[in-house]
């Protein structure tokens, strides 16, 4: 199972990893093994931690939280106040400890101080009223991502998943609407 970190930020990716949330709802953090790879593959986090299982369904309510807050965001509507708790309760935490070098930011903490972190920078984002959050434009995808790009035009949380589809979907379409009008020619008038 591949990780997509394309959100533009921490908690929203960690809200990302259940997909298709409206439809079939896809979780890809099944075990706390998974969590564990989510937080490895993804740069800005630790590279090593453990999860045990308590902490695991904490990180879980975190994201549901998060996901809900986000949504607010999204649809312009207060926010949820059970998910401000989790929220502003797991931010409350310990975070994890930084250390800049010449390669670059390094990262180091369990878990719980990883969370913190997560809950933190969602925080930051909800709280920014110039940071533009939307929801990928694929339909039954439901990815909220942070638009960064000049004019806020991006549509889809990324290419790859999402962007690349939507446009080969659209080609089949329209082959297949060319080919029938095709067999339609010589019948028709117009
Ligand atoms: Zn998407």
């Amino acid at each position: 199972m591949n990780f997509a970190y394309v959100s533009g930020n921490a908690a929203l990716d960690l809200a990302g990893t259940v997909g298709s949330r409206r439809d079939e709802p896809d979780d890809t953090l099944a075990t706390p093994a998974d969590l564990e790879r989510w937080v490895a593959a993804c740069d800005e986090l630790p590279d090593r931690v453990t999860a045990d299982f308590p902490t695991f369904e904490f990180a879980l309510s975190l994201r549901e939280a998060l996901y809900q807050l986000a949504l607010d965001r999204v649809l312009d509507r207060r926010f949820d106040p059970a998910g401000l708790r989790i929220v502003n309760d797991a931010a409350a935490g310990p975070v994890p400890k930084m250390e800049l070098s010449d390669a670059g930011l390094r990262m180091s903490g369990d878990l719980r101080a990883v969370l913190s972190h997560i809950a933190r920078s969602g925080i930051s984002v909800l709280a920014d009223p110039q940071a533009c959050l939307k929801e990928c434009g694929r339909p039954g995808c439901t990815r909220i991502y942070l638009d960064r790009s000049r004019g806020a035009r991006r549509t889809w949380c990324g290419m790859d998943a999402c962007g690349n589809r939507v446009k080969a979907a659209a080609y089949r379409a329209r082959r297949r609407a060319a080919t029938t009008a095709e067999d339609d020619g010589p019948s028709r008038t117009t």
